[in-house]
């Protein structure tokens, strides 16, 4: 990465955009600028020793060039970085600072007080990036590859967030994969607008663009109109968000007078590339953003563990309601009770290659749990039909044992969002004694729509076995999200067991 940035010297790595930057600065940074304060900052992390030894770094800075400036000086210092969610509050910010062992905390000043404590609290090293940095850069120890590098939670959406081990190759192996893959070039524009502390927007968006050698505008934080604005001029090659996000976008263009709508929709059109992860896409969402920007979103499946994996082709058809094929360097197989399965049954994808992660932090247990045969488990089932490869959803919460059937809940909402009165929902299995689980349904209904269970259910009925037919529903106003904008289905049981209470 620091070799590459080196060939881009003059080129813009970093534009924070104005007007939508409230605590980042804002400007326009070139590779040059990152190599110079990453080196300032490494050189200030190395005040008392020429190498971190992977020593963990816990930073909490608002997307933009610092940010930016801070994880590579980690890594210039040999250090592990360990990025803070900027919405999360203390209890979890205290979790993930102890779980990893953090001996610095880096802070914006917007953070400092509530890290200035945690880190008082524990003894932590603790620095401001308003500090002055050093006016000259350290000998700086040579990065090794093979060296942890970065320290992911995941998203928290099935139990409490683990840490996530990735070493300097194998970030190099998920950003070539997709580099390779998606045909990025240094003439590629990027608009940045998820979150830093995930893999979406640190590797998919942030380090690919990096590596390319292309530039990366950063908002600090996602914003429809602003996005609209920058879509519309002109200048951008490449979009890349979740599902929520392409919803939030639908909406605003909804709104919008149709003389700006042409002018939202040749934006689009002006970019060679749309991509969608992180959660399935609804097909219904692809469809409407088809007709809005003339794209058919490219979607991929991935996670914290094993980055990217499986990929819709950038040239060639993609499927509605399918990932596609496997990515280069990554070996995909689907397995269950009784080992490999034939095509059109469904199974656990598991993931090999340099792609996959090293371990969970501190938790050889979890982490000897997670693999079978070399090959790491993802806990998420699929089934191959025609060579690509459909999500069926996590094991632990998407996949309903009803009855003696295995259903998937991906399935169910897919059919349950075509409802005219549904505009969102989030299906999931409520213990049961009879059925052993049950399909229970909470919807988030269109405008002032009312909706009964029986009126549901003898639709539903029409489109859906009888078994996957939800038996009960909850009326909600918003579904529960986390910081990523994923449906936190345990959150979702909860809302059912205590509406039965
Ligand atoms: P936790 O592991 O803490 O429960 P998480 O699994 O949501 O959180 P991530 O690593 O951010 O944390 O998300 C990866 C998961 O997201 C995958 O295992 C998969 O379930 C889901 N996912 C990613 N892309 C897609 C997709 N295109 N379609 C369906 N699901 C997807
Ligand atoms: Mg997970």
């Amino acid at each position: 990465l620091i070799t590459r940035a080196q060939e881009h010297n003059e080129k813009i790595a970093i534009l924070v955009p104005r007007g939508c930057a409230n605590a980042t600065t804002q400007g326009v940074f070139t590779y040059r600028d990152l190599l110079y304060t990453s080196g300032q900052i490494a050189t200030n992390l190395l005040e008392n020793a020429d190498d971190l030894h992977e020593e963990r770094v816990a930073f909490l800075i608002p997307p933009g060039f610092e940010y930016v400036a801070t994880q590579w000086g980690i890594w210039r210092a040999g250090g592990i970085a360990v990025p803070l969610c900027v919405s999360h509050p203390r209890p979890e910010l205290e979790y993930v600072i102890t779980n990893s062992g953090a001996s610095i905390i880096v802070a914006h000043p917007d953070f400092e007080d509530t890290l200035q404590a945690i880190a008082k609290s524990h003894n932590l090293r603790f620095i401001l990036t308003s500090q002055t940095l050093p006016s000259h850069i350290a000998n700086l120890p040579e990065v090794d590859i093979t060296r942890r590098a970065l320290i992911l939670y995941t998203s928290g959406t099935t139990g409490k967030p683990k840490g996530v081990v990735t070493t300097h190759e194998n970030i190099q192996a998920q950003v070539t994969s997709l580099v390779t893959a998606w045909e990025w070039t240094s003439s590629d524009r990027i608009l940045h607008v998820l979150p830093l502390h995930h893999i979406h927007g640190i590797v998919n968006i942030l380090t690919c663009a990096l590596w390319a050698g292309a530039e990366c505008h950063i908002l600090s934080k996602f914003d429809a109109e602003v996005v609209w604005n920058r879509i519309c001029d002109g200048d951008l090659t490449l979009f890349m968000a979740v599902p929520t996000i392409y919803v939030k976008l639908i909406a605003a263009w909804e709104n919008a007078k149709s003389q700006q709508q042409k002018s939202m929709s040749a934006g689009c059109e002006k970019m060679r590339l749309m991509v969608s992860g992180s959660a399935a896409l609804p097909v219904q969402v692809l469809q409407k953003w088809q007709t809005i920007s003339g794209h058919f979103l490219l979607e991929r499946y991935g996670m914290t563990e094993i980055g990217m994996a499986l990929s819709n082709p950038l040239h060639g058809d993609r499927l509605p309601g399918y990932v596609g094929k496997p990515l280069p360097q990554v070996e995909v197989r689907l397995v269950d009770e009784n080992g490999l399965v034939p095509p059109g049954t469904p199974g656990e994808i598991q993931v090999k290659g340099p792609t996959v992660f090293l371990e969970y932090w501190q938790n050889p247990q979890a982490t000897a749990k997670a693999f079978q045969d070399g090959w790491f488990c993802t806990g998420d089932q699929a089934v191959v039909e025609n060579g690509n490869y459909r999500i069926l959803g996590r094991m632990s919460v998407d996949i309903i044992k009803t009855g003696g059937y295995k259903v998937s809940a991906l399935e169910i909402e897919e059919v349950l969002r075509t409802h005219p009165d549904i505009q969102e929902c989030a299906v999931v299995g409520v213990a049961d004694i009879e059925w052993g689980e049950r399909v229970c349904a909470a919807l988030v209904l269109q405008g002032s729509q009312t909706l009964t269970l029986e009126s549901l259910r003898s639709w539903a009925k029409e489109q859906l076995a009888v078994y996957k037919v939800p038996t009960q529903i909850l009326i909600v106003e918003e579904l529960p999200r986390n910081a990523m904008g994923k449906v936190t289905k345990p959150a979702v049981v909860e809302l059912f067991r205590s509406s039965l209470l």
